[in-house]
């Protein structure tokens, strides 16, 4: 059994627009398949939430895998996840076929991790083999439960996004910068504490600079603030001296009279941010600081837009960085919805080292966390006891 991410994006017909997640998983099923495995594959998608719901089948994912895997390969929709008449089919099905799962939230056991359901997933197959990355971070039936009832490793997903991720952040090439962006310091900030340590530079774009600002006693007009949080972004600009880490703020921004694309906009310095506009996104003298910072790096890490991207008026200071990292001769890792559908938006995911699949999960390692979906795979438990690093 294959457990993936196949928690795709459907148009309203029921297609798929982006099936870059099933594409990322081929490796493992070509894998198993060239074995003469009979491969069961797994997975969640959408928030269905334990209720069966027609609009969350996986059905759209056996036409695409089967597209992908070709007709050699027969890829047939089970009745459902668990049960009698799975297991039939699954008696019933070749070697070297492959037989896709329905979606396991339609099964209220698998968000809570219920026992039952999870050996019952497990008495399906004889080898779990964890390739869904994008879900490590959850606690659920199918990313930890199953590991207690059959024998786990990683799929070659999982491994090449672990591999990554340690090259980037806790083995780097140095010079090491990170790009940080998004929306708000308090979802963010055990990253900027995990990172502050183990970064040369750390460059923070979007509206997580205006709490930094704030905290310097400089007037943000009204652009987004965490009050909250401006004693602790005062200590970690303590702590970013302490190591060593360059913390870079914006030193301009495009504002505008409100969060609306059609306001009308103008460039200032952050020292002038007028009392009643709002920062929308960086401004060009930024830009230029930043791809300035960015020259000599070995290795970058991208996470979070610069502005309110999703409008054309404060997109610039994004794509700019994606032109920016895309041009450069450092391995760079992106991970993170948006700053994903940035490169997407721009036709250059295939100009950059990786792209992670997963958001939450990669924020969880940015953050020095654990993912709880590696650290319960029997393959890994056994390699911690012999303190072998080895995944696989
Ligand atoms: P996050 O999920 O924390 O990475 O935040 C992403 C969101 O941050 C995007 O939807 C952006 O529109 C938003 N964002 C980035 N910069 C700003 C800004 N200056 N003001 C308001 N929202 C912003």
């Amino acid at each position: 059994m294959v457990r993936t991410d196949y928690n795709v994006p459907l148009d309203d017909e029921g297609n798929i627009t982006d099936d870059t997640r099933i594409r990322a998983t081929l490796p493992t099923i070509n894998y198993l398949l060239d074995e003469e495995a009979k491969v069961i594959i797994a997975s969640h998608l959408g928030r269905p939430e334990g209720k069966i719901n027609p609009k969350y089948s996986l059905k759209p994912v056996v036409r695409r895998l089967q597209r992908f895997l070709g007709e050699k390969v027969k890829v047939i929709m089970a009745e459902d996840c668990i049960g009698p008449k799975v297991k039939k089919q699954i008696e019933e099905m070749h070697y070297g076929d492959v037989i896709v799962l329905e979606n396991l939230r339609f099964h209220p056991g698998e968000e809570k991790n219920d026992p039952v359901f999870a050996k019952e997933l497990a008495s399906l197959c004889d080898v779990l083999i964890q390739d869904a990355f994008g879900n490590c971070h959850r606690k659920h039936a199918s990313m930890i439960g199953i590991d207690g009832y059959v024998p786990s490793a990683a799929g070659f997903l999982l491994k090449k996004e672990i591999d990554y991720f340690e090259k980037a952040v806790n083995n780097p090439m140095r010079p090491v910068v990170a790009l940080l962006g998004g929306a708000k310091v308090s979802d963010k900030i055990k990253i900027l504490e995990n990172l502050a340590k183990k970064m040369d530079k750390i460059l923070i774009g979007g509206a997580m600079a205006f709490t930094f600002l704030k905290a310097q006693g400089f007037g943000v007009g009204k652009s987004l603030v965490e009050d909250s949080m401006l004693d602790v972004v005062k200590n970690l600009m303590d702590i970013s001296k302490k190591n060593g880490t360059k913390l870079y703020l914006p030193v301009d921004f495009v504002v505008a009279e409100n969060f609306d694309g059609q306001a009308e906009t103008k460039v200032v310095p952050y020292q002038e941010i007028p009392e009643k506009w709002i920062a929308l996104d960086i401004g060009p003298a930024t830009t230029k600081l930043f791809i300035e910072a960015l020259q000599d790096a070995k290795t970058i890490v991208w996470n979070g837009p610069m502005g309110a991207f999703e409008f054309d008026a404060f997109s610039r200071g994004t794509y700019a960085m994606v032109d920016a990292v895309t041009t450069s001769h450092a391995s760079t890792i992106v991970g993170g919805g948006d700053t994903d559908m940035a490169f997407h938006k721009s036709g250059k995911t295939h100009e950059v080292t990786f792209i992670s699949t997963g958001g939450g999960a990669f924020l969880k390692l940015l953050e020095g966390g654990e993912l709880p979906g590696v650290a319960s795979l029997s393959d890994r438990r056994r390699s911690v006891r012999s303190s072998s690093p080895s995944l696989s």
